[in-house]
């Protein structure tokens, strides 16, 4: 069952604060707190799912479409597609997801090759 009281819910709540670098009415995406790279944003859905298979499995297309397009947003307004990044999600136990609330990891910004 989906926390309320998760880091991200706070975050979505404002509760918390994060560095914002998009947001709109169903997506918001921020630095994390403990970069891995010179670039590590991650990317939440405005909406209560623990994971990815949560997320397809519950949110409206339009929402599922929204999301994945708006990381091309924050590609652009980072200028990062042509130096290249990697995009990962963590699910579950074994993949050792520590926020259960589904995101997505966007890291770039110098060579990823060791990283995560
Ligand atoms: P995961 O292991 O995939 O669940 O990743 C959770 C990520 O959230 C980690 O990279 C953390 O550094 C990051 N994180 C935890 N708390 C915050 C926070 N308050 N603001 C930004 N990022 C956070």
């Amino acid at each position: 069952m989906y926390d309320n009281n998760n880091i991200f819910a706070k975050i979505l709540r404002k509760e918390i604060p994060c560095e914002m670098i998009y947001e709109d009415d169903k997506v918001l995406f921020f630095n994390d707190v403990n970069p891995q790279a010179k670039i590590h944003v991650l990317g939440i859905p405005k909406i209560p799912v623990i994971d990815y298979h949560d997320f397809i499995q519950k949110a409206e297309k339009d929402m599922v479409s929204h999301f994945f397009s708006s990381i091309n947003l924050v590609i652009a307004k980072l200028k990062i597609n042509e130096s290249g990044f990697r995009i990962i999600t963590n699910n579950g136990r074994d993949s050792n997801q520590e926020v259960p609330h589904f995101h997505i990891h966007l890291l770039a910004g110098e060579n990823l090759k060791g990283i995560r």
